[in-house]
């Protein structure tokens, strides 16, 4: 999948679009996501132009490395998931149904939240 700069997300880093803004810093942005499937819904990004998990680990500097990686765990204490628990996702390309070719960590939480993945089809 190829970065698009135009996707929704980059949109909103340039702020040509609004967020429910979580959480920022140098490298990271979160939002609540517009379409919540759960209680606690939260969308975890980095600034940088990244497609997926994998691009991002391969070309990330270390300084956004770690700082993605802190806000994804600031934004579920910030959000009170890490009570009850909570899922990390992170949908990669086709097989996963990814919509928006940037990175982005969806934060579920708020509810019990059902098996891991859909069972495979016979
Ligand atoms: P994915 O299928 O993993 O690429 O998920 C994309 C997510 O982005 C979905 O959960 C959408 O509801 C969410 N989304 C799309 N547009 C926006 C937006 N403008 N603000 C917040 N979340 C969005």
């Amino acid at each position: 999948m190829a970065y698009d700069p135009n996707n929704i997300f980059a949109r909103i880093l340039r702020g040509e679009i609004p967020c429910k803004k979580i959480h920022e810093d140098d490298h990271a942005l979160a939002f609540h996501d517009i379409n919540p499937q759960a209680k606690v819904h939260a969308l975890v990004i980095p600034k940088g132009a990244y497609v997926s998990f994998d691009d991002f680990s391969a070309k990330a500097s270390d300084a956004e490395l770690a700082d993605y990686t802190r806000a994804v765990g600031q934004v579920a204490r910030q959000l009170g998931a890490d009570q009850d628990g909570y899922r990390l996702l992170s949908n990669c390309g086709v097989n996963a149904n990814q919509d928006v070719p940037h990175l982005h960590i969806h934060i579920f939480g708020g509810r019990r939240l059902g098996r891991m993945i859909d069972k495979p089809s016979a």
